[in-house]
């Protein structure tokens, strides 16, 4: 699927509701990428690409990603490790685990799961991973990597809200993207990923004045706050492709509770161009996308050229 801007613009005019961006169904593809790419692996480096998924203390939501995580290597044909402390681990034991996974031949990429207990600095702990292991690409060398545009490894979400938009859009060069938030995980490396496709670039935050005058201007919104249906459908340019992170749990009409994204979809789909929905958009993509980059990180550890189909698009307006 491939659409110009005036394609977008003029699809909304016409009243058509924005097309729905399917990020389980691109992510199931990517997953099933990585699953065809293992065994030529194996039989290459005779042994499977391995992810190692650390965990401290007993966080309900971080022992649901960590299992499905784990769960999702398997499915792929890699080794999982899952390496559990107990929630009083000091920050020496958790910095011993780290080295003697990065000195393990059989471990690729190194996960450690965020947030950590208050008493444990993250960011010694990041700083300790080695960058060709951090497949979360969180450690500041995989940072510069992406600020400079040099090979490395890009933080899941925004990766994944890539892959969405290059296969909604295409070539992504000249488009006006606006990008709220600003955080080290989604919202800055967002900005780089779209910067080095050769949009124009700005990030919104908290203290962004006229913020819905700014979005309203963005061919490409992507959206990383954490407020429910913040954005409006008036926040939107006609036919823009709009891509919400947000995952925020508010109460149901049943009494229970349901999941919302950042963007108010009803409003949003009968303005946007492309919208995905919240759950079934970026979600899926994040753990997809850690799957291939542990096996980019596998290739790479063992000299092997990474298969195709897993890269991003082009690279070439990359400076
Ligand atoms: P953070 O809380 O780290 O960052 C939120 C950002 O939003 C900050 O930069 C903040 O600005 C900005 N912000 C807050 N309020 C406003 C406002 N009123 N107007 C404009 N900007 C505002 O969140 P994350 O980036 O970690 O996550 C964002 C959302 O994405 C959350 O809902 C999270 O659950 C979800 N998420 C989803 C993932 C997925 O896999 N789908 C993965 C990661 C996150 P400032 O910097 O000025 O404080």
């Amino acid at each position: 699927m491939n659409h110009s801007s005036n394609e977008l613009a003029t699809q909304s005019a016409l009243g058509n509701l924005a097309l729905r961006i399917d990020g389980a169904a691109r992510a199931a593809s990517l997953r099933d990428t990585v699953a065809a790419a293992v065994p030529a692996f194996v039989a290459a480096a005779e042994r499977p690409p391995g992810l190692a998924v650390v965990l401290v203390g007993e966080d309900p939501a971080s022992e649901v990603y960590v299992r499905s995580k784990g769960k999702a290597t398997r499915e792929s044909g890699m080794l999982s490790v899952e390496h559990r402390l107990a929630g009083d681990a000091s920050r020496q034991d958790v910095l011993t685990l780290v080295r003697r996974l990065n000195a393990d031949p059989a471990i690729d990429g190194i996960l450690v799961q965020l947030p950590l207990p208050a008493h444990i600095d993250e960011a010694a702990i990041i700083a300790a991973i080695d960058p060709d292991k951090d497949v979360d690409g969180f450690h500041v060398v995989n940072v510069g990597r992406l600020a400079l545009g040099q090979d490395g490894f890009v933080p899941c979400t925004p990766l994944g809200c890539l892959i969405l938009l290059q296969q909604a859009l295409g070539d992504l060069a000249g488009r006006d993207a606006v990008v709220v938030g600003r955080s080290n995980i989604v919202g800055k490396p967002m900005a780089q990923l779209l910067l080095q496709q050769g949009c124009t670039v700005t990030v919104a935050h908290s203290r962004t004045r006229a913020l819905a005058e700014m979005t309203r201007r963005a061919d490409i919104l992507v959206v990383a706050v954490g407020r429910p249906e913040m954005i409006r459908g008036d926040w939107i340019k006609p036919g823009a492709a709009v891509i919400d992170v947000g995952i925020n749990r508010v109460p149901a009409a049943d009494g229970r509770t349901r999941l919302v994204g950042d963007v108010a979809f009803e409003e949003a789909r009968e303005v946007a161009g492309f919208l995905t929905p919240v759950p079934g958009g970026v979600g899926p993509m994040t753990i997809a996308c850690l799957l291939r980059n542990t096996l980019v990180a596998a290739c790479r550890r063992a000299s092997l050229p990474p298969p195709p189909g897993l890269a991003p698009g082009s690279g070439k307006h990359q400076r």
